[in-house]
């Protein structure tokens, strides 16, 4: 069922079961209300800045502008916040959010099990329970992440449906929001899925632009020329360009998991190889086969294989207010050895295909131009991989 709420233009809406529409209901007028609420606005403010190290640092990396020779560039570093990526600042307003509405429970999916990770944290936090589904595939190659869950007292369900990764993790807990919702909030992880999550998601991540602004005015004293960072749901991006959407000097830039190529099948790269769809509750733009099924996608980094995009960035696409470009996983690990080598900053792999597009742009722009490249995550997660990807294998 749709309606005409938590549209993008064309994109998003409610395309969801009737047994969901009273969740998703409860959820959006009470969001409406605590928003704006300012005794729930200082409570989120004290956990993200006490307990997630917020506001992250913006930093000049001086290094890499000289040796790049062009724009000057800055990183944002949401990889110093506390488990280290901007899933903790989604995360602690959703939960935030679930405990003044009476859940005592949290559900979540999870593809990597960043998100599982930083839902369990939050649950551990205020004393909740939780339950995060994970596709049995993916519980095997993340079984550190597994570990951490159930250490941090998460319970991990293994989900043996479809392809057993992302996608059939969020069906299954779909289904079981859908079962219980007395006590259950479903704690969804990028800005996707039915109306009102997508516009939830983005409020709790435009912390990350709205603190860019305030640096940058504050180093610089004008606003950046380019801003760029990786897209897989399009949280951490949407949360870069949200506070620069209306400033129209500001160029808007998404990177997108490219695979082994984008005229390859082993892509994930929506917007540059997707068509419009209906799936997880939203419209949006879908990698699909030629009979319209929801296409196995793929990249190297698991943060980034997910065959959709949030609503929100398929419109800022069709009205051309952002670019969204794709970079193959091995310009991703150039630039992750890059970053690491030059700055002595490990970044997430998903976050180095935001880095590898500023490496392309920046020699062309003026010394006088300033980009911001967000470091979604960091890299410690990613380092066995990328140590195999160049033939050489770690033991643990
Ligand atoms: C999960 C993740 C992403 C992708 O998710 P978005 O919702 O697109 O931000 C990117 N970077 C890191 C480090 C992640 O953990």
């Amino acid at each position: 069922m749709s309606n005409s709420r938590g549209r993008f233009g064309v994109h998003g809406g409610q395309y969801i079961p009737e047994t969901l529409m009273n969740a998703v209901i409860e959820l959006e007028e009470a969001y409406n209300h605590y928003k704006d609420d300012p005794e729930f606005n200082r409570e989120l403010t004290e956990l993200l800045n006490e307990y997630a190290g917020r506001p992250s640092r913006l930093y000049y990396a001086e290094k890499m502008t000289k040796d790049l020779g062009g724009a000057k560039i800055y990183l944002k570093r949401e990889d110093l916040n506390h488990t280290g990526a901007h899933k903790i600042n989604n995360v602690l307003g959703q939960a935030l959010l679930a405990k003044k509405m009476g859940k005592t429970r949290l559900i979540a999916e999870t593809g990597a099990g960043q998100h599982g990770v930083a839902t369990a944290t939050a649950a551990a936090l205020m004393g909740m329970e939780c339950v995060v589904f994970m596709g049995e595939e993916d519980t095997k190659r993340q079984a550190l992440n597994v570990y951490k869950m159930r250490l941090l007292g998460a319970e991990v369900i293994p989900v043996t449906t479809g392809t057993a990764t992302l996608k059939d993790a969020v069906s299954e807990a779909m289904r079981e929001w859908t079962s219980r919702i007395d006590d259950t909030h479903y704690c969804l992880g990028s800005v996707m899925g039915p109306h009102p999550f997508p516009t939830i998601v983005r409020d709790f991540q435009a912390v990350i632009s709205k603190e860019i602004k305030e640096q940058m005015l504050e180093k610089e004293g004008r606003l950046p020329d380019t801003v760029i960072a990786c897209v897989g749901g399009g949280s951490n991006a949407i949360g870069t360009f949200y506070n620069f959407i209306e400033d129209e000097s500001v160029q808007l830039i998404g990177c997108e998991a490219a695979g082994r190529g984008i005229d390859t099948f082993e892509t994930a790269a929506t917007i540059n190889t997707g068509r419009l769809g209906i799936f997880h509750g939203m419209k949006s733009y879908f990698c699909q086969d030629k009979y319209g099924q929801i296409a196995p996608v793929y990249s190297i980094s698991a943060g980034l294989d997910y065959p959709g995009i949030g609503p929100e960035h398929a419109y800022l696409h069709d009205i051309h207010r952002a670019e969204y470009v794709a970079i193959t996983d091995d310009e991703a690990v150039n630039a992750f050895e890059y970053l690491s080598r030059t700055e002595g900053i490990i970044p997430a792999i998903e976050s180095s295909h935001a880095l590898a597009h500023a490496m392309k742009i920046a020699p062309t722009m003026d010394k006088d131009k300033i980009i911001v490249v967000t470091i979604s995550g960091r890299g410690d997660k990613d380092c066995a991989a990328i140590a195999r990807y160049r033939g050489e294998i770690i033991e643990e």
